[in-house]
């Protein structure tokens, strides 16, 4: 009877991961799919404590005090940390969680992997190390997807919050490979030869080496299609723990990770016009920090003063708002809420147009904007708001750089040339709200900024744009 009940609770706990990651789909309904799928979680995990079952001795879990006291430690942890972390340390967060997830499935290989290596040493015969040998396999394909996952995760984190610099050298790709040939054929060993239990912590070692030395020389704008590709590493590694326990909550979660990690790492690699390939041995950030193009010197610049602005603005029929990173640093996102209700009520038509991979993090800018109550009708996708700038009247960047640096079209020696970008110069004006002239995530110049329908408006933009509201308010 309790294995009926736990086998509904395993069904409810897939159903409601699916149910959960379509609604994430929609910045609408996402924050319910995620309440959804943690709920569906809980059942899953509750049901497995309180009702699973040993199926050799028929007893139920016993050690509670272990159980509940990691639960404890790690929700007390997990919940501290989702709490203090701050919207642009976002892509860092996901990334560390991540790891975790990696180191858990490495671990769940390696305590396996004892059991059986106890069972080898008690029952030496081939028929039995030929009857254990797929589960071995999927030990350690479980062992080298997780550790690569964790250690990449790792140094991920290390990157983007500034502790890790970007390291490449000559020959690196082919090290790499070599590191990961090795793992697998150690690994193909493993499978053969089970009773060499040495040779797990081996492989772990060149799993280990091999994940570091992967996200080591990746860097700049590459950095999140990196993540979501670790992201999915956990989610096969998870789904190898979920064939191990022959537990099918796990492997649902774990391949649906895994599929949707895939699947944003390609649509990632297209919003950027970039291939997976070149992401990984292209290494985008080591010269992040040098200026693209070689072209330094556009000219000069002009600025433009709060009272014109407000003016231009409290005067167009239309302005497009384009939010970036800057946006997310300041903080600013309800005080460009009421930008948009004021001109609103005078009349004028505005909207936002965001860039895929605006800010840290795909879907910043929407989870940004959506926090302050701004309406997703009034957001544009990239291509929708790429129609509407010729017939724009005021364009507001608001703390974006690389998101509309026409670099990306025009300068084959740009590290961003091929990404697609908002074609701001198309609309009659363009304010550039940030704080000095320099450069964004890329390090590169913005010949945008120097072009004659351009305008400067200096300052940090919580600032500027409560300014904005003031002076457009008292006009
Ligand atoms: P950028 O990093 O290109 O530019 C942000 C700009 O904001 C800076 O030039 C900075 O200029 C300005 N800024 C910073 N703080 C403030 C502030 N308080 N007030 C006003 N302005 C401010 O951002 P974009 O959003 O345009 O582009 C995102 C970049 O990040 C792309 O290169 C993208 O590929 C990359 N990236 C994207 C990820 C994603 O998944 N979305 C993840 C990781 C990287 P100043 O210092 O002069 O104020």
């Amino acid at each position: 009877m309790s294995q009926n009940i736990l086998t509904v609770c395993y069904l409810i706990g897939s159903i409601t991961f699916i149910l959960g990651l379509k609604m994430l789909s929609n910045p609408a309904s996402a924050r319910k799919g995620n309440l959804l799928a943690g709920a569906g979680m809980a059942i899953a995990i509750l049901g497995t404590i309180f009702l699973y079952k040993d199926v050799e001795t028929g007893e139920y879990l016993h050690n509670y005090e272990w159980i509940f006291g990691a639960l404890l430690i790690g929700g007390i942890v997990g919940t501290l940390a989702a709490k203090k972390v701050k919207m642009t340390a976002m892509p860092e967060m996901v990334s560390l969680f991540n790891g975790m997830g990696g180191a858990c499935a490495a671990l769940i290989s390696i305590e396996e992997f004892n059991h059986l290596s106890k069972e080898i040493q008690t029952n030496p015969n081939p028929d039995y190390i030929h009857f254990i040998q797929p589960t071995v396999l999927i030990i350690v394909v479980g062992l080298i997807i997780g550790s690569v996952s964790f250690a990449g995760s790792m140094i991920a984190w290390g990157k983007l919050n500034g502790k890790v610099k970007d390291l490449s050298f000559t020959g690196q790709n082919i090290l790499n490979l070599l590191v990961l040939a090795s793992a697998m054929g150690l690994a193909g060993y493993l499978v053969m030869h089970p009773a060499h239990s040495m040779m797990l912590y081996i492989i772990l070692g060149l799993s280990l080496i091999y994940g570091i030395f992967f996200v080591m020389p990746i860097g700049g704008a590459d950095m999140p299609v990196v993540i979501s590709l670790l992201n999915s590493f956990t989610g096969v590694a998870a789904a190898c723990g979920g064939f191990l326990y022959n537990n099918e909550v796990m492997l649902t979660g774990g391949i649906l990770v895994g599929a949707a990690g895939t699947l944003l790492t390609i649509l990632m690699c297209k919003a950027m016009n970039r291939s997976l390939k070149n992401v990984l041995i292209g290494s985008f950030g080591g010269n992040s920090a040098k200026s693209g193009g070689g072209s330094s010197d556009f000219g000069h610049y002009k600025e433009i003063s709060l009272s014109d602005t407000a003016m231009i603005m409290s005067y167009a029929n239309k302005v497009m708002i384009v939010p970036g990173y800057g946006l997310a640093v300041a903080q600013a996102q309800h005080i460009c809420h009421e930008l948009e209700k004021i001109l609103a009520e005078k009349g004028v038509d505005v909207k936002y147009a965001i860039h895929p991979v605006a800010g840290r993090m795909p879907g910043h800018m929407n989870v940004l904007l959506a926090e302050a109550d701004v309406s997703y009708d009034h957001l544009l996708e990239m291509e929708d708001a790429n129609e509407e700038f010729s017939t724009t009247d005021v364009v507001l960047v608001l703390g974006a750089n690389d998101v509309v640096n026409p670099a990306a079209k025009t300068d084959p020696a740009s590290p961003i040339y091929g990404m697609p970008i908002l074609d701001v110069e198309l609309a009659k004006n363009i304010v550039v709200n940030k704080r000095s002239m320099k450069p964004g995530y890329a390090g590169i110049e913005n010949e945008l900024f120097f072009k004659p329908k351009t305008s400067m408006l200096f300052g940090d933009a919580k600032k500027v744009l409560q300014d904005l509201c003031a002076e457009i308010k008292n006009s």
